[in-house]
């Protein structure tokens, strides 16, 4: 009887699954493993956000299989070795898993896959997570792409429209002794911090799909606009399922035109949505072919630049949200709460911290690694760099957001700073966008004065800027 062992790793989802389906029709029965290898990661392994999305996930997987009559097989350990034991235990002879794009994960599985095949197993892998792999688009002399716009224009015209994969059926699930138990795994918090986590998320294939009908209902009509407006639920909220590949592109694309086709009324524009799934697209195809874009300034000039010297005090007021800037204070709040940022908000608070307190990007990029549910190495880097403006197709560097101005103009009744600052709650909105102009709220709120002066600090990173554009 044929037997092949279905590796799950960020695709914990069983419809649109490609590993899942290919095995499924090709073998009798299938063994569903997670095997947990943090260390494969190296320095990027998850952090606390994301382990704890990623417990849920797993525990939402095996639900999902269980209704099939199937079981995912946990284990940790080194994957190669966890997935030759298996093999020996079981008689799998193939092995079918979905791609990473992240540099350690390519390495790891090209060594496995070789091995694998080595030994005569079938090691087989699949796109699960994009429109389209990195190496599928590219210029017209054959080079990656370094500029967002020529990329998706390309993109868009290879997106393929053909629907998304059912659940496999029937899904005939194989057995294994000695298995871990999720809990085992550790992935929850010891001190349990994540009450608002667990307040604003599902985790899951079911709860991602709840999360777009959801946008279709509330969001998506108006998401051209909406989706600068960090007080309404003006965007998708997608992006820790996509993260676990708990949902795909053509799911969603698929998605949007069955849920809009069920309703009356005037249909959105969809193309400002599938743009911004294009920019996840773009940040996979970047640090595929320049795989030092999560650790290196894409831009050779910055390594020039002259940062402010780590300040740990600085950076821990902006972390904890008590910097005395509203908006900054509000998204890094709204992040440490609810392990997600609005997407204006975390430019601002990037911004903020690069250029304002001129501390180098990498100690934010660590910071949203371990606090953000969404933490994705190409996103993440990508976002990074694009603020800083060190980035592929980045801002200027001389475009410092002025968070005053900024949430004057995206939140102009303070109802977003309300939310995460309750201390200027009871504040006119004008005093809460600015509320150092009334000494008496400082006191009274006990809220911090602005560690920085807003104008002599943006002042003071273009100076730096000048002196590294003089080199
Ligand atoms: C400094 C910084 C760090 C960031 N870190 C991450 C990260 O770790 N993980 C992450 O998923 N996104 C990151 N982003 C991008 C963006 O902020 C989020 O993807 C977005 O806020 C997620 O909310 P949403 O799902 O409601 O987005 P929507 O507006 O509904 O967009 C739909 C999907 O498109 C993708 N997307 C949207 N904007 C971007 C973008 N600029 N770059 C790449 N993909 C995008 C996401 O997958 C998102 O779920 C970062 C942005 C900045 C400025």
């Amino acid at each position: 009887m044929s037997l092949a062992i279905v590796w799950f790793r960020r695709d914990l989802r069983l419809a649109d699954n490609p590993a899942l389906h290919a095995a499924c029709a090709a073998h009798e029965r299938v063994l569903p493993v997670y095997i947990h290898a943090p260390q494969e990661e190296r320095d990027w392994a998850p952090g606390a956000a994301s382990r704890w999305w990623l417990h849920h996930a797993l525990d939402a997987l095996r639900t999902s299989l269980h209704g099939h009559h199937a079981e995912l097989h946990l284990r940790q350990g080194d994957s190669e070795r966890v997935l030759a034991a298996l093999i020996k235990a079981t008689g799998a002879g193939a092995v079918y898993w979905n791609r990473m794009y992240e540099p350690a994960a390519i390495e790891r599985d090209t060594r496995i896959k070789q091995r694998l095949r080595e030994q005569g197993v079938a090691a087989q892998s699949f796109n699960a997570a994009l429109w389209r792999e990195p190496w599928q688009v590219e210029t017209r002399t054959g080079d990656p792409y370094r500029v967002f716009t020529p990329f998706w224009r390309n993109l868009r015209t290879l997106i393929d429209e053909s629907g998304p994969l059912p659940v496999p059926q029937p899904l005939r699930g194989a057995t294994a002794e000695g298995g871990a138990t999720l809990e085992s795994l550790e992935l929850l918090p010891r001190i349990r911090w994540d009450a608002g986590l667990a307040g604003a998320w599902t985790p899951g294939e079911r709860g991602a799909q709840e999360m777009l009908e959801l946008f279709v209902d509330d969001a998506v009509n108006d998401y051209a606009e909406g989706r600068d407006i960090p007080s309404r639920h003006g965007t998708s909220r997608l992006s820790p399922h996509l993260h676990f590949g708990e949902i795909s592109p053509r799911q969603i694309q698929a998605g949007l035109h069955r849920l809009l086709a069920g309703r009356s009324g005037k249909r959105p524009d969809l193309e400002p949505f599938l743009r911004e799934l294009g920019w996840r697209e773009f940040a996979h195809h970047l640090l595929y072919h320049f795989p030092a874009t999560h650790t290196a300034n894409f831009n050779p000039k910055f390594d020039g630049f002259p940062w402010a010297a780590s300040d740990e005090a600085l950076i821990e007021r902006w972390q904890r949200g008590r910097t005395g800037i509203p908006l900054v204070d509000a998204g890094m709040r709204e992040l440490w709460h609810t392990g997600w940022m609005h997407n204006r908000v975390r430019m601002v608070v990037a911004s903020f911290l690069t250029k304002n307190l001129r501390q180098h990007w990498h100690h934010g990029a660590r910071w949203f690694w371990d606090t953000l549910v969404d933490a994705d190495l190409p996103a993440n880097s990508l976002g990074w760099q694009w603020v800083a403006g060190c980035g592929a197709d980045a801002a200027p560097y001389f475009r410092v957001f002025n968070p005053v101005s900024q949430s004057q103009k995206f939140d102009p009744k303070g109802e977003y700073l309300a939310r995460w600052l309750p201390e200027l709650a009871g504040a006119v909105p004008a005093l809460r966008h600015e509320p150092w102009k009334d000494p008496s709220l400082l006191r009274r709120s006990g809220y911090p004065a602005p560690m920085v002066d807003l104008g002599e600090s943006r002042a003071a990173a273009l100076a730096a800027y000048g002196a590294l554009k003089g080199r």
